[in-house]
């Protein structure tokens, strides 16, 4: 059947903003300024003040983010970073390209976010950096891993990319790092219409180094301080997501109100479905369902056209190209993790009765299924 409900579709978002949007592309187009000017300026304060944080550099997108991040905290050969084996490759390559040893340990099983008590044991005397992901919008447990990070003397770079809105106890997830990477690519929950990336922080000195790094090194006064990168985010951009912030608080409500429609209509299906614990507020960049007959219900949502994508198959210690770059024991909640999940559309202008209707049928396959 042709696919009557797509995983995602962007279209619809920007339909919506028709003439404004528009009107903004213009605007930037006539102004002649066109990178690291005006509006990237307007959308770092609203950032910043967004995730009540000091500072917030734009970066051209959320790879970039990570990986800016990193080197500014002068990690690199001879160092090790703690992540998290479950996640977007571009997590893991971040570290791989500063030259630091990537150390995946495993997950928690019930929200498929780094344990904790794995990421204590696995410190040594190389570690440097302890790197979270807020896994499809559910913070990671940033007390207890800050906790062991400030013991240890180690930063702690949240990867945010997927959870732009989440919070613990009303704080925003984000704010609890040395520094925090967001990503702006038009997927996510804020999203531009092309790539984009920033990194929020509360380290003035970092900030500085960041302004630097983004834009080959140019410390603002003419000089150039060290080998930087080219990662300046673009005015469009900045002028989109501007339009967009101010949708930001009410769709990830909707984004919040698909989940709990989700989580009802599959209550009784077997699914293991997203938790969520006391004080910590989900912002369902995606939203995944565990199930043991993953591929058989992939297959049958596709025949009954509906989308659905799989985040993510395999983890990342597994990747041939990317595990000679690691250091890691035996990551079982991971491998289990990356076999048994499957996410379900939520972009937020998903109807009611669209909603409605993939949640019956999933409910539907997974009974058929058991
Ligand atoms: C999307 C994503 C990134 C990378 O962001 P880009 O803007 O695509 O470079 C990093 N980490 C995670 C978890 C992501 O989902």
């Amino acid at each position: 059947m042709a696919e009557r409900i797509p995983f995602v579709d962007l279209r619809r978002e920007h339909l919506a903003l028709g003439r404004l949007l528009e009107a903004r592309l213009i605007e930037v187009a006539r102004s002649g300024r066109y990178v690291l000017g005006p509006y990237v300026e307007c959308l770092e304060r609203a950032m910043a003040d967004y995730l009540g944080v000091d500072h917030a550099i734009a970066v051209g997108s959320g790879s970039d983010a990570l990986r800016l991040s990193l080197v500014a905290l002068d990690i690199g050969v001879g160092d090790e970073v703690i992540t998290t084996p479950f996640t977007f490759a571009a997590t893991l390559e971040a570290i791989v390209h500063t030259g630091a040893t990537p150390v995946p340990v495993d997950i928690d099983p019930a929200t498929y976010n780094l344990d904790p008590r794995a990421v204590a044991a696995a410190v040594t005397a190389n570690t440097r950096a302890v790197l979270p992901v807020h896994l499809f919008g559910l913070p990671a447990d940033m007390q207890r891993i800050c906790a062991i990070a400030s013991s240890h003397g180690l930063a702690v770079v949240e990867d945010c990319a997927q959870s732009l809105g989440a919070r613990i106890d009303g704080r925003p997830a984000g704010s609890f790092g040395t520094a925090a990477a967001f990503s702006f690519y038009p997927t996510k929950i804020l999203g531009g219409i092309g790539d984009g990336g920033l990194i929020a922080t509360g380290d003035a000195e970092l900030a500085r180094r960041l302004r630097g790094l983004r834009n080959h090194g140019d410390n603002g006064t003419g000089g150039y301080d060290s080998a930087g990168f080219n990662s300046r985010l673009d005015e469009i951009q900045a002028a989109v997501l501007m339009l967009k912030l101010d949708h930001l608080d009410a769709r990830v409500a909707r984004r919040r109100h698909i989940a709990a429609r989700y989580n009802q209509l599959l209550a009784a299906s077997g699914a293991q479905l997203p938790t969520a614990g006391a004080g910590v507020e989900h912002a369902y960049g995606c939203y995944t369902l565990g199930v043991a007959g993953r591929d058989r219900l992939r297959a049958q949502l596709g025949e009954a056209g509906i989308g659905s994508a799989l985040y993510y198959a395999r983890p990342l210690h597994l990747h041939p190209r990317l595990a000679a770059a690691c250091r890691y024991g035996a990551l079982p909640h991971a491998e289990a993790a990356a076999a048994r999940c499957l996410s379900l559309p939520i972009f937020p202008e998903l109807s009611d009765a669209e909603v409605d209707d993939v949640a019956l049928t999933a409910a539907q396959c997974l009974e058929r299924g058991a």
